[in-house]
């Protein structure tokens, strides 16, 4: 680890060593609460900031709708009929998939749904899910009603892994434990890459091949994961995964989706899917035939004509990231960024009965987040950090995430934030009960 100093020289330091210093210049930062002009915003988990660059690239396709309408489709710049495709490259690379396993799609949970259908088909023997415990709602929702669609009960069909008595995140052994123990009952795995909670990056390589060694279908919804950490589903070995593109994508609130499928079953047309027109074969597509015959690949899970206008966004925003150097160039920043923030919120040394930082200490176990899980006055603390001008987010009952961004957060941002955070902690001192406490 780079030998951290918590001072304002030092942090200026780093961002003047920063390769990437340049593209905080490429986003829109919104003004803090506070009144002062730029926030400091490490909510970046959850909506991703404005590239520049988005709002003209939107603005060109109003114009094309403007001007061509339903010509649109086959004419000008980018016609519309194979729009989705002009993203396609940079969504594999972002993965480590290859351009066939990949399609933009819909929203996540949408595609969470269209991959199950396919992934997820039960016999009377081999039925049970596993996830983990306390997974982002709406992947359990979809699950539970996956589950009820095919006539099962969640609660026989849905297992859930929990961390130990104690800990706060899940060890890969006791995954890979309860893999090998549900053997041929299990007919899948469906898991975050990152927890949404804790920041815990789970080894996603490891859990494909125990999956597959007792012969379970395996996917990760990859909403923390994708734009914040190197992905290399193709060699995995992943059978389907999806992710979203307005978080560390930058895409925009609501923005379209992304789904893989591994090639191993880019030509198994009889796979069972939900099909549409989209889907279809678009040699033959607008001959408008009777019997569907799927894409190749993962665009052959397609339903509906693709979303213009937030694919636009979304192609601008991939630019921005590709532009940084993609995945391995944010990854060697973020690593230094977060461990900084850790190094500062450690240098506090409050008891762990106060705060603990629950996300996984090992950088190979985490992304950009810090989760910080505080036991006492964790709501006087957020609203205190956002009085500073620091945009983190709340999570029931008491998490805090704090998410440094590479391509548009600093050194200096998390210094401050380190500041504002030893100025919470020193103005309320600790009760006798947590000084007995040993320190974290
Ligand atoms: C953000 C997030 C979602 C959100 O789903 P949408 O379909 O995009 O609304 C789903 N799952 C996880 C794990 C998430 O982090």
């Amino acid at each position: 680890m780079t030998a951290y100093q918590p001072t304002l020289d030092f942090a200026r330091q780093l961002d003047a060593q920063d390769p990437l210093r340049s593209f905080r210049q490429q986003f829109h930062i919104p003004p803090a609460p506070n009144g002062d002009a730029e926030c400091i915003y490490f909510c970046g988990n959850s909506l991703g900031l404005q590239p520049r660059t988005a709002r003209a690239a939107a603005e060109q396709q109003f114009r094309n709708w403007q001007e061509l309408a339903v010509e649109g489709h086959f004419r000008g710049d980018t016609p519309w009929l194979h729009f989705h495709k002009r993203v396609q490259d940079a969504a594999a690379r972002l993965v480590g998939a290859r351009p066939v396993e990949v399609v933009v799609m819909n929203n996540l949970t949408t595609n969470l749904h269209l991959l199950l259908i396919s992934f997820y088909q039960p016999t009377p023997t081999r039925y049970k899910v596993l996830m983990e415990g306390g997974a982002f709602p709406s992947d359990q929702y979809a699950l539970e009603s996956q589950v009820r669609l095919r006539g099962l009960s969640p609660d026989d069909a849905i297992v859930e892994l929990t961390p130990r008595p104690g800990e706060h995140t899940l060890r890969t052994e006791d995954i890979l434990v309860k893999i090998e123990e549900l053997g041929s009952s299990l007919c899948t795995v469906l898991m975050g890459g990152i927890n949404y909670y804790t920041g815990q990056v789970y080894d996603m390589a490891a859990i494909t091949q125990a999956s597959h060694a007792v012969g379970a279908r395996v996917g990760f919804d990859l909403a923390h994961a994708a734009g914040n950490i190197p992905l290399h589903l193709h060699d995995w070995d992943v059978d389907f995964a999806c992710w979203c593109s307005y978080k560390y994508l930058n895409s925009g609130p609501g923005g379209v989706a992304g789904a893989f499928v591994h090639e191993r079953f880019a030509d198994q047309p009889e796979l069972l899917r939900l099909a549409g027109w989209w889907g279809y074969d678009e040699e033959q597509r607008f001959q408008m035939k009777k019997g569907f015959r799927p894409m190749r690949g993962a665009a052959g899970w397609q339903l509906a004509n693709a979303a213009i206008l937030t694919l636009a966004v979304h192609e601008a925003a991939l630019a921005v990231h590709e532009a940084a150097g993609g995945m391995a160039a944010l990854r060697r920043k973020s690593e230094l960024l977060t461990g900084y923030l850790e190094f500062l919120i450690r240098g506090l040394g409050l008891p762990a009965s106060r705060l603990e930082i629950i996300t996984p200490q090992d950088p190979a176990q985490r992304g950009c987040q810090l989760s910080l899980l505080v036991h006492q006055g964790g709501r006087n603390l957020f609203e205190h950090l956002m009085a500073a001008g620091i945009i983190g987010d709340w999570r029931e009952p008491n998490v805090i995430r704090l998410a440094p961004v590479p391509l548009y957060n600093t050194f200096e941002e998390v210094f401050r934030a380190g500041e504002v955070l030893r100025n919470w902690a020193t103005s309320r001192p600790a009760t006798e009960k947590e000084k007995k406490v040993t320190h974290v």
